[in-house]
């Protein structure tokens, strides 16, 4: 079992805080995805559960140990990181073998295990090419491989994706599901990818300078942002968000107008996701020329100016317009995710 509890755990450097008292549970065979923007405090997060960075305050336990105090060694966990590093001077066998070594596993079973390894991240025919005659993505799967080598119950994987050009990054991508899938470890992987997050985890934890912003599945995230924070991060395009005032149920900002709101008067932030709404055939709740549009294939993004910034719709795939051409969109009441203007937390 490899249950992963942290417990108020925190980072101090001096007087700057890099993470704040985070509580998370990991369940055993959970893959569980750290996402947030630069800085947010997702790697330094993994380096403590890893062993890599001392704890200022709090307690980590993976199973029923507390590790506060054990070496990474002794952790039983395995990482990997966005800079391969591997032995320039290995062949990709030994490189893969190198943990096994280390470890003083018993040597009768270094080959199969190896072998089994390199299969496992399609590598068998390249066992003796050293890295340097490897392309990126070759190099990350030998990575990989010597992270699952030793079978640990635990894996931790910060940016593995990111020297890989955009294709190698989507089929090694499902590779790493299928692997943490198949190996049946549970894995923390941090990134600031939030579509490698949503098709990675069970769980995604939203993290913002130092602070869990929201815990949940790819789509409660993507269907209840906790905050405007959240709302804005997740999503491609993310959520519109437009700033207003609601009085006597309706919300009211520049080129907008959205009736049926059944909530108290006042300031407020409306969200809506682009692909909620859509262009209307009458007048609709926004009224504006269209200030930019986008081919994007399946379907044509057109964007006017709302409220004090710019709002998406996601339109149909051959509808075209002119920039200037006035235009109406469709943005009902429920459609809307409202938050409150001054924390940006959710109401509705
Ligand atoms: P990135 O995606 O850029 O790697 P991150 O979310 O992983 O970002 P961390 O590396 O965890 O962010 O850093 C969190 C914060 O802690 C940052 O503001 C960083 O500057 C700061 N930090 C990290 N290491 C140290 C250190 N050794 N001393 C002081 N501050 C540090």
């Amino acid at each position: 079992m490899a249950e992963i509890e942290l417990r108020n755990v925190c980072k101090r450097w001096g007087t700057f805080v890099g993470v704040h008292s985070v509580d998370l549970k990991i369940a055993d065979r959970e893959f569980l995805v750290l996402l947030g923007p630069s800085g947010c405090g997702k790697t330094t997060t993994m380096r403590m559960i890893a062993g890599l960075e001392d704890v200022s305050e709090g307690e980590i336990r993976i199973g029923d140990r507390l590790v506060n105090d054990l070496d990474p060694k002794d952790r039983d966990v395995a990482m990997v990181f966005q800079s391969y590093g591997l032995y320039p001077n290995m062949t990709v066998y030994e490189n893969i073998r190198f943990p096994l070594k280390v470890r003083k596993a018993v040597p009768s079973t270094h080959d199969e295990r190896v072998k089994r390894a390199a299969e496992m991240v399609e590598l068998s025919d390249f066992m003796h090419r050293k890295p340097s005659e490897l392309s990126g993505g070759q190099r990350q799967r030998v990575a990989l491989a010597r992270a699952i080598v030793r079978k640990p119950s635990v894996f931790l994987m910060d940016e593995p994706l990111s020297n890989l050009d955009a294709k190698l990054r989507v089929s090694t991508r499902a590779q790493i599901k299928n692997l943490s899938h198949e190996l049946q470890a549970t894995t923390i992987y941090v990134t600031h990818d939030q579509i490698e997050a949503m098709t990675l985890a069970d769980r995604v934890v939203v993290m913002n300078r130092g602070k869990i912003q929201q815990v949940g599945s790819p789509t409660e995230i993507y269907d209840r942002p906790s905050n405007t924070f959240v709302a804005g991060f997740i999503g491609s395009p993310a959520m519109n968000l437009v700033e207003g005032e609601i009085r006597g149920g309706v919300f009211e900002a520049k080129n907008v107008r959205i009736e049926g709101l059944s909530m108290p008067d006042g300031p407020v932030i409306v969200g809506f996701r682009a692909e909620d709404a859509a262009v209307a055939s009458s007048a609709g709740e926004i009224s504006a020329p269209v200030y930019t549009m986008e081919l994007l294939g399946d379907s044509t993004m057109i964007a006017v100016r709302a409220g004090g910034g710019m709002v998406s719709v996601k339109a149909a795939k051959d509808y075209r317009a002119e920039i200037g051409d006035p235009v109406s969109l469709s943005v009902p009441a429920a459609i809307c995710h409202i938050f409150d203007k001054t924390t940006g937390a959710r109401i509705e």
